[in-house]
């Protein structure tokens, strides 16, 4: 079986890799396993001072490279990522747990994003403002300048890309401070960034936990942060820039609600449903957390997603199963205590339910019946394999029992009837809805979220406006003569 020979990683600052400042090491642990991989530095507030001040010196060169030439770059970055797509996804299986096709197509996911970006980055137009015949008015569109991007664990390389891709067509610099418990992929993407044009210190990575977290988005010389994570810690990251009046685009959980109506296609609501909730062993924001599901179709519905709950397969991600391990001890522990919590509360456990009697952090997929939206299960964010199967009357429950939380990422209906999937689309209070399928969409559409899912967009054009801000240039052409 593949394994990666246990290594002491360091920072990527300045175009090459650096010590810490730091006496403390985060251990890299493979999930299916157990088994420490690799080792980072827990990075502390000098070190994200140095990285900062190395975007900070990168900045005026990097925003002086013409937009052709940037978009240039960020193809080299695309076609590099797919040159290297086999050790990306080897990578980020071991360290993150899902199955290595996932971990692949994440790479050539973020390899996408980079083209898109590459398309972009010369058709950042500003406008000419209609003023009398004395007047000339425009706008420019400027990059911050010093840009930086805080990500989760659970989709290592489509949140590197999504940090990095806009923000550096947009011409800023960027420190990026990966999670602790998947942090090796950011770190080799930094080291193949030296085989581009871009220039030293534009891209810098600290690895650690809070206080690196803390150190940057409260940094002083920070323009822009774009945090992707659990609203909790968005909340932190918020207040802290609030001190400096930066701006925050901010990408938080989902409790995202799957409507499925009498008249829907049960066998596609079903299978959408499965991959909604079980790819990435749940571990994704926009997973399909809550089907309300019509009550003359309810027990069907149950009987039918125990069955695609029960076909997976699950395995270390390098062996590529239907389902790998969570990605640490501790959110496993969550998720176990929330399927305790469920069952304290009176839901039935269809299936799963269990961890798996074997090494590694695996969790059954689990399907609860008989949940009410009351229930916490029902309302918190359990990120893990976990679907709870809402029972509705008319479509006014359904929407009600959707809207019934505080989150609102994602949404979804399943209908025949074109009509109720678009009223129902557009009274869901969610970012992305989905209809007749979870997960689709096209790769330029924004993403983020309603209430506290989050603020501002990522992906596609509106998500480059959290790397641009809007000068206006008034001119007087009257002449005195
Ligand atoms: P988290 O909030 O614990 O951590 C996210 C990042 O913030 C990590 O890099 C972490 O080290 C850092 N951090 C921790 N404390 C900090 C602080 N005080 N200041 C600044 N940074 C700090 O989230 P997580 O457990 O890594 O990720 C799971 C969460 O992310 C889930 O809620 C999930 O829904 C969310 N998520 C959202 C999206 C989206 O696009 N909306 C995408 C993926 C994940």
């Amino acid at each position: 079986m593949a394994t990666l020979e246990r290594e002491r990683h360091e920072l990527f600052v300045d175009g090459e890799r650096v010590e810490s400042s730091s006496d403390r090491t985060i251990e890299s642990v493979d999930p299916s396993t157990g088994e420490v991989i690799a080792e980072v530095p827990d990075a502390t507030s000098e070190d994200v001072d140095r990285a900062v001040a190395a975007a900070r010196a990168a900045f005026p060169e990097w925003r002086a490279v013409a937009p052709t030439e940037r978009a240039a770059v960020l193809r080299r970055i695309a076609d590099l990522l797919r040159e290297h797509v086999d050790e990306f996804a080897e990578m980020e299986t071991l360290d993150q747990g899902q199955p290595i096709s996932a971990a692949r197509g994440g790479t050539l996911g973020a390899a996408g994003m980079f083209d898109y970006y590459a398309g972009a980055a010369d058709k950042l137009e500003g406008k000419t403002i209609p003023a009398d015949d004395d007047t000339l008015d425009f706008t420019l569109r400027e990059p911050y300048g010093v840009s930086a991007a805080i990500i989760p664990w659970n989709a290592p390389m489509p949140n590197v890309a999504q940090g990095t891709a806009p923000a550096l067509a947009a011409g800023n610099t960027v420190v990026l401070k990966p999670a602790p418990t998947a942090p090796l992929t950011a770190l080799r993407f930094a080291e193949l960034l030296t085989e581009t044009d871009l220039p030293d210190g534009a891209v810098n990575v600290v690895t650690g936990g809070g206080e690196a977290g803390a150190a940057l988005s409260s940094h002083e010389d920070v323009d822009t942060i774009s945090f992707t994570g659990s609203v909790p810690t968005g909340q932190a990251v918020m207040e802290s820039a609030a001190k400096n009046v930066t701006p925050v685009t901010l990408e938080l959980g989902g409790k995202n609600p799957a409507i499925v109506m009498p008249d829907a296609d049960l066998e596609q609501a079903v299978q959408s449903v499965g991959i909604g909730i079980f790819s990435n062993a749940g571990q994704i924001c926009a997973a399909a957390d809550r089907a309300i599901v019509h009550e003359s179709i309810y027990d069907e519905f149950v009987e039918r997603i125990v069955a695609v709950a029960d076909s997976y397969e699950l395995g270390p991600g390098i062996e590529d199963p239907d389902m790998g391990p969570l990605n640490y001890e501790e959110h496993y522990e969550r998720v176990l205590d929330y399927i305790e919590v469920g069952i304290a509360e009176g839901a039935t456990v269809e299936t799963g339910g269990e961890p798996l009697d074997r090494e590694g952090y695996f969790v059954q997929p689990t399907v609860f019946s008989d949940v009410d939206t009351d229930m916490r299960i029902a309302q918190e964010e359990i990120f893990g394999p976990v679907l709870c199967v809402i029972p509705y009357a008319d479509r006014e429950e359904a929407i009600e029992i959707a809207n019934d939380v505080e989150l609102g990422l994602t949404g979804g209906v399943f209908t025949r009837d074109v009509t109720e999937a678009l009223r129902t689309a557009r009274e869901i209070q969610a970012g992305s809805i989905y209809v007749n399928q979870w997960f689709g969409g096209a790769a330029g559409a924004p993403f983020g979220g309603y209430k506290k899912s989050g603020v501002g967009r990522e992906m596609g054009l509106e998500g480059l406006d959290s790397f641009l801000q809007t000068k206006n240039v008034a001119v007087n052409l009257a002449r005195n003569d």
